[in-house]
C-alpha cells in the first residue's frame, strides 16, 4: 500500500500521512456505490427527509468549524481567516440545497389533451456521480458537488486532490455521523491517473463532476466518451477585470489587487487581466504596483501575512516559467517576478501586455496581474472576450448604463459590476467557452445531478385495432 505524506506548503510541516489508492480500490468504491444507488434506501428516501439530512451535516460543519478550517489551512497554506470563511460558505452550500430538497415540488402534471390520461415529468437521481475535486478550494469545492448530489438522491465517489485531501476526510466522517446510509458517500484519495481515471471511465458510474485543469478536463472528457456518461467541468479561468475611467479609483484599485491576488492568485475566478481605459493606465498601475509591493506574505497562522504560498514546489516552477514566458514575449515586469524563500511568490504586475500573448491567455493560477488597454466601449468589450476561457469578469464604472450594456456582452458565467469575488449558493457559477460544461450552485447546480423522465399513465385502456382485429 502506498502512502503520501501531506506537508503544509507554508513551511513544510507533515501534517498528516495517507493511503493512495490505487485504480482497483477506485473500482471496488464505485462498486460499493453502484449497490448503494440499485439495492440501498438513498434514491428512494422521501427529498424532505434528504434535505434534513443535509441540514444536520451543514449544523455539523458549524460544529466543527474551527477544526475543519486548521485542517484546510494546513492542507493549502491559506490564512486560516480565509479557510473560516469557506467553512461558512460550506454549511451554507449545505444549507442551501437542503432548503432545495426539502420544498422542491416533485416535477410537473402534463396536459396532454386527453382526459383518460395522467401525465407527470419528474426528476430523479442521475445514479453514481464521480466528484473529483482541486486543492484550492479543497472543502468549498467538494460541498457544491456533494450537497446537490445528496439532495437529488444519489451516492457518489468523491475524489479530492491528493495535496489537499483532510477536509474530505472528515465530511466524510460528519455525513456518516448525521445518518447518511452505509455505501452513499466513498472516498478515494490519491493522484488522478490511478485514484481518479476509472471515475471517468468506468460503466458504473453515471454521472462524472469535476473542477480541475483544462488539460485535465479535456482527458476526463474523452474519457468519460467512452460510456457516455454525463459530464460537469469546472475548468478556471482568465478573466478580464475592466476599468472604465470614470469609475471610483481608490476602490476599483482596491479591488484589482484582491480580484487577482487572493489566495496568491490560486482560485478559478482570479481577476488577472486588468484591462484599463487608456487615460487611466499610468496613475492606476502606479498604485497597483505600489500596493501590490506592500503584501505580506505568511503561514496560515501568521496574524500579519496578508497572503500565503503557493500550493506546491511543482506549481512553484509553473509560475515561474509563465512570468519567464511573459518577459520573454515584451511584457514589462513592474513588481514581484521572484520567489523570496520556501513555495511564496511576489505578487506580480506585468505591464504592456496584449491579448495574444501567453502570459494572458494561459491561466497562471499564481499571483500574476497582466495589464492591458483600451480606448472605448466596443474595444474593452472586444478585448474582455478575446480569451478561450469564459468564466468569470468585472466591469467599473459609475455609468449604470454602460455597466448594464458591458456586462450583458461579456461572455463570461459570471460577471461582477463594481465588485469582485462575492458568489452565493443560490446563483450559478461556471463558465462559457472552454471555462466548463454545466453549472454549479443554483437550482442548475442540481438539475445537473437529476435525470428527467416522462410517466404517461392512460387509465382507461382500450384496444386500438391499429392493425385489424
Ligand atoms: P492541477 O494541475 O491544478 O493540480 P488537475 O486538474 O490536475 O489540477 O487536478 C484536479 C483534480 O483532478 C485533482 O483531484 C487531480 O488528482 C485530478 N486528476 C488529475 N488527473 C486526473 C486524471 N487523469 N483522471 C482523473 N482525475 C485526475
Amino acid at each position: 500500500m502506498n502512502e503520501r505524506e501531506i506537508r503544509c506548503p507554508a513551511d513544510g510541516t507533515l501534517v498528516a500521512t495517507v493511503r493512495e489508492f490505487s485504480r482497483e480500490d477506485t473500482v471496488a468504491a464505485i462498486e460499493t456505490a453502484r449497490r448503494a444507488f440499485d439495492e440501498g434506501p438513498w434514491p428512494r428516501t422521501p427529498a424532505v427527509e434528504r434535505g434534513a439530512l443535509l441540514h444536520r451535516v451543514a449544523g455539523l460543519i458549524d460544529r466543527d468549524a474551527k477544526e475543519l478550517a486548521r485542517a484546510e489551512s494546513l492542507d493549502t497554506g491559506k490564512r486560516l481567516v480565509e479557510s473560516e470563511y469557506d467553512m461558512a460558505d460550506v454549511a451554507a452550500c449545505f444549507r442551501y440545497y437542503a432548503g432545495i430538497a426539502a420544498t422542491d415540488d416533485a416535477g410537473r402534471v402534463v396536459d396532454t389533451g386527453r382526459p383518460d390520461v395522467v401525465s407527470r415529468v419528474v426528476h430523479e437521481p442521475v445514479g453514481v456521480c464521480g466528484l473529483i475535486t482541486p486543492w484550492n478550494y479543497p472543502l468549498l469545492q467538494a460541498s457544491w458537488k456533494v450537497a446537490p448530489a445528496l439532495a437529488a438522491g444519489n451516492t457518489f465517489v468523491l475524489k479530492p486532490s491528493e495535496l489537499t485531501p483532510s477536509t474530505s476526510i472528515l465530511l466524510i466522517r460528519l455525513l456518516t455521523e448525521a445518518g447518511l446510509p452505509d455505501g452513499v458517500a466513498n472516498l478515494v484519495l490519491g493522484a488522478g491517473p490511478e485514484a481518479g481515471a476509472p471515475l471517468a471511465e468506468h460503466p458504473g458510474v453515471d454521472l462524472v463532476s469535476f473542477t480541475g485543469s483544462l488539460a485535465t478536463g479535456r482527458t476526463l472528457m474523452a474519457a468519460a466518451a467512452g460510456t457516455v456518461k454525463r459530464v460537469a467541468l469546472e475548468l478556471g479561468g482568465k478573466n478580464p477585470n475592466v476599468v472604465f475611467a470614470d469609475a471610483d479609483f481608490a476602490t476599483a484599485v482596491d479591488f484589482a489587487l484582491t480580484a487577482v491576488f487572493l489566495h496568491s492568485g490560486q482560485v478559478c475566478s482570479a481577476g488577472a487581466r486588468l484591462i484599463l481605459e487608456e487615460s487611466i493606465h499610468d496613475r492606476f498601475v502606479d498604485a497597483v504596483v505600489e500596493r501590490a509591493s506592500r503584501i505580506r506574505l505568511g503561514g496560515p497562522f501568521d496574524p500579519d501575512a496578508e497572503a500565503g504560498p503557493l500550493i506546491s514546489a511543482a506549481h512553484l516552477a509553473k509560475v515561474e516559467d509563465y512570468v519567464a514566458t511573459g518577459l520573454g514575449e515584451g511584457a514589462v515586469l513592474r513588481c514581484g517576478g521572484r520567489n523570496p524563500h520556501g513555495l511564496f511568490y511576489l505578487p506580480t504586475v506585468l505591464d504592456g501586455c496584449h491579448a495574444g500573448m501567453t502570459v494572458v491567455r494561459d491561466e497562471s493560477f499564481g499571483p500574476v496581474l497582466t495589464v492591458e488597454t483600451f480606448t472605448g466601449e466596443d474595444e474593452a468589450v472586444r478585448i474582455a472576450n478575446d480569451t478561450d476561457y469564459g468564466l468569470a469578469g468585472a466591469v467599473w464604472t459609475t455609468d449604470a448604463a454602460k455597466a448594464q450594456r458591458v456586462a450583458r456582452r461579456l461572455r463570461h458565467g459570471t460577471v461582477w459590476i463594481n465588485d469582485y469575488h462575492p458568489y452565493v449558493p443560490q446563483a450559478e457559477w461556471g463558465g462559457f467557452k472552454q471555462s466548463g460544461i454545466g453549472r454549479e450552485l443554483g437550482p442548475s447546480g442540481l438539475d445537473e445531478y437529476r435525470e428527467t423522465k416522462h410517466i404517461w399513465q392512460n387509465t382507461d385502456p382500450r384496444p386500438q385495432h391499429w392493425f385489424q382485429p
